[in-house]
Formats: structure tokens, C-alpha cells, sequence
């Protein structure tokens, strides 16, 4: 059975996946190999030129070749992509890619991959004290140089900043029973901080799991494997978090000049 969600697409690949991770194409999914070698697609990323999001083309050069053979590139060694800005073409971005027995692997890009990648991260400034959202970048620069167990430290440190920042709030309460919470395991904490707990975290409880066995039975390959979506997941719990103060900001200013106005009426 071949299992096209372990696959990247070719932005997936290009951006976001670390220098050095190798993809292993079975025989049945070489052609998703060919698409990445070939690909020839626009998509939306980040352009550090414009300092905003842009869409990419592929820059073919003078001699734009496409092979149709899902095997053809295979062994096809040490070559290079690269892909353009189109709201100006100058804008160029460079991968250097390796491919041998049927294995792609990223070894060298410009602009470099945190780069490309810490743009989307900075709201989260917002929402992450200082330390925890320099320990967020971290983890971005680590993984996207190939350290994948260092990487995941971080990452579990933001989330476990994220579950005692629930606890110091909800310790405050009248009824609140600190023996409980500290003899509880984490799956159970993540329950009993529900209440105050980001919906996404509560219901993906796993995900802490699997951040501390990375530290302790994960080998690197797979710790960056499962670096993208682990972060994806922090950032769902950060989404929420701003929509949380977004919106009481918005309820707070509402409130205030609704008083203004009932004061002059
Ligand atoms: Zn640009």
C-alpha cells in the first residue's frame, strides 16, 4: 500500500521541508518524485523582496524541459530549481536538490528556509511571551538546518509555557485543587485546563505524546518529519489564542463607546 499523504507537494518540498530530510519514493509514487523534479506550477509564499506574500513561478531558463518518463529521474544527481517572484521577476529563489536511488533531498537553498518561513510566524509574538516565541524561532531555524530532536525541546517547551500559562490562570480559582493537578498525568491536566485550554489542544492531546518521544525514540529523519505538522498545531492553538484577544479587544472598545454614546444621548 502506498501512502500519498507521506509525500510533499512541491511547495511543501521546496519550502517548508528541511535541508537534508530524506523522501524515499516507492515504485508504485515515483511520478510524485517526477513532480517535484519537473514541477512547473505557480504557488503562494513568502517573498523576502517584496517583504510580503507573492506568487512563484518556476524559472526555467532558456531551456525549459519537462520529461513525462516517472522514472527519469531517479538518478539524476546534484541539480538546481529555481522559482520567481511574478510581481517582479527579479525576485529569485534557489534549491539545490540531490536525487539517487530514488530519494529527494534538499542540500542547499538561498533564500534560506527560515527566512522563507519566519515571516508567518511573527504575529505570534502577540500572543507568546518573548522567550517562548524566540524558542519558536528557534525550533524554525533548527529544523530547517536538519536538527530535528533539538527542534522538537522547543517545541514541547512552548507547549508545556502554553499548559501552566492555563494553570497559573485557573489556580486562582476558589475550587481549584492543586493535589489533583499535580499528582494528574499530562493527558489529564490537558483535561481538568479544558475550560481555558485552546479547543485544538484539548482535542489533540497526542500531540504531547508524540513531541516527548521524539526527545527520547525518534531518530532525526523523524523528528523532522513530524516537525511541520507539530508546528502546525502550535500555530492552530496561537491562532486561537489571537482570535481570543482579538476579540475581546473588540468587545472592550464596543463597550466603551457604547458608554460614550449613552452618555450624550
Ligand atoms: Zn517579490
Amino acid at each position: 500500500m502506498t501512502n500519498i499523504k507521506n509525500y510533499p507537494s512541491s511547495q511543501k518540498f521546496l519550502i517548508e521541508t528541511p535541508l537534508y530530510e530524506v523522501v524515499r519514493y516507492e515504485d508504485a509514487d515515483l511520478e510524485l518524485g517526477r513532480q517535484i523534479v519537473y514541477f512547473d506550477e505557480i504557488f503562494d509564499s513568502y517573498c523576502p523582496e517584496c517583504n510580503s506574500h507573492s506568487i512563484f513561478e518556476r524559472s526555467w531558463g532558456k531551456h525549459k524541459y519537462i520529461s513525462d518518463d516517472s522514472a527519469g529521474w531517479i538518478n539524476r544527481g546534484v541539480f538546481f530549481i529555481e522559482i520567481k517572484c511574478t510581481r517582479d521577476r527579479e525576485h529569485r529563489q534557489l534549491f539545490v536538490l540531490k536525487a539517487v536511488d530514488q530519494t529527494l533531498q534538499k542540500i542547499g537553498q538561498f533564500p534560506s528556509i527560515a527566512e522563507l518561513n519566519l515571516f508567518d510566524v511573527k504575529k505570534y509574538s502577540k500572543v507568546l511571551e518573548k522567550k517562548y516565541f524566540r524558542e519558536l524561532t528557534k525550533a524554525i531555524g533548527l529544523a530547517s538546518h536538519g536538527v530535528g530532536v533539538g527542534s522538537f525541546v522547543y517545541l514541547r517547551r512552548i507547549f508545556e509555557f502554553l499548559i501552566e500559562e492555563s494553570h497559573v490562570k485557573l489556580s486562582s480559582e476558589q475550587s481549584w485543587d492543586e493535589e489533583a493537578y499535580k499528582r494528574a498525568r499530562m493527558n489529564e491536566k490537558i483535561e481538568i485546563l479544558s475550560a481555558e485550554l485552546p479547543d485544538f489542544l484539548v482535542e489533540n492531546k497526542s500531540m504531547y505524546s508524540i513531541l516527548s518521544k521524539g526527545i527520547h525514540e525518534l531518530s532525526e529523519n523523524d523528528c523532522l518529519k513530524a516537525f511541520p505538522i507539530i508546528k502546525i498545531g502550535i500555530e492552530i492553538i496561537l491562532d486561537e489564542k489571537i482570535e481570543k484577544l482579538n476579540k475581546e479587544k473588540k468587545l472592550a472598545e464596543a463597550k466603551k463607546a457604547l458608554a460614550e454614546l449613552s452618555s450624550t444621548i
